[in-house]
């Protein structure tokens, strides 16, 4: 059912968005891949997919904090793929800072790429399925979209507000076959919570692995990191005929950090 879909994952040149990107492709999905990295190297990656799991790609290195960038990637994207039938927005960075030091650079581009641009990306993106009257979007939210946590005001500002536009994308949507949904994982083992393991590890004086530990312990009750690969099955899931009447939800995955 899902071969020859377009799937559109931002930040997937790491962590979960590679890893996603993975398991759509063994379905035979076509892939939109996108991250910062030289376009040599995304060419690279896309031709690597291209061969491995036999669909069509593209790479595109668009700034997220730039909306004209956002509108010039997915105008070329919709014209050389066709469509884009799923949405992924997953793409994130965190900088965390207590909020009376928190940089306006810093809380300005969290905002840009862990919010924003997901606006842009729908609105750019809907009037593709909504011909199709078939589309799945997915927003990678976090447990700080349900929670807060001390020195994360910016990401837990955006993650919160993703959470909100999933709904009213999903109420708007509800008639035209497309579902709009919010996956919020607790701690995933990718680069992006490297430096707040290494912060642990300077200020306990201990080992990156045992920070690490400390780090997932503190807060999530199932003591490990999630490999990145679980929320890619979990986006599967959501895109199949299965998942058609889950929509406007925020998931956790979260080890039961939500449920204390
Ligand atoms: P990651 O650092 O491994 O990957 C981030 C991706 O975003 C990369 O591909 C990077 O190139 C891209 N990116 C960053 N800034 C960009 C910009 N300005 N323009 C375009 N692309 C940009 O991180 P990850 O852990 O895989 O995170 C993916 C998503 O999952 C994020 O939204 C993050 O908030 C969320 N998340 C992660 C965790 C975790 O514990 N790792 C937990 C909950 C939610």
């Amino acid at each position: 059912m899902l071969k020859n879909k377009v799937a559109l994952i931002t930040g997937s040149t790491s962590g979960i968005g590679l890893a996603a990107a993975h398991v759509l492709a063994e379905q035979g999905i076509n892939l939109i891949l996108h991250g910062l990295m030289s376009f040599d190297e995304g060419q690279a990656l896309a031709r690597t997919f291209a061969e491995k799991y036999n669909i069509d790609t593209l790479f595109d290195n668009a700034d997220l904090r730039d909306p004209q960038s956002i509108e010039t990637f997915i105008d070329e994207a919709l014209v050389t793929m066709g469509s884009i039938d799923i949405l992924i927005n997953n793409a994130g960075i965190q900088h965390t800072e207590s909020a009376v030091n928190f940089p306006l650079n810093k809380w300005n581009d969290i905002i840009a790429i862990n919010l924003s641009a997901s606006f842009h990306t729908i609105q750019k993106s809907l009037p593709s399925m909504q011909k199709n009257q078939w589309g799945r979007i997915i927003n990678i939210a976090s447990v700080h979209g349900l929670v807060g946590s001390v020195h994360k005001s910016a990401y837990c500002a955006a993650k919160h507000g993703i959470v909100g536009l999933t709904k009213v994308i999903a109420l708007e949507c509800a008639e035209q076959g497309i579902t709009a949904n919010s996956i919020c994982p607790g701690w995933v083992d990718t680069p992006l919570i490297n430096n707040q393991i290494s912060d642990i590890a300077a200020k306990d004086n201990v080992e990156f692995e045992q920070a690490k530990y400390s780090l997932v312990t503190a807060k999530q009750p199932l003591p490990e990191m999630m490999d990145p690969r679980q929320i890619g099955e979990f986006i599967l899931f959501l895109c199949s005929d299965s998942a058609r009447s889950i929509t406007g939800s925020s998931l956790p995955m979260d080890g039961a950090w939500t449920a204390q």
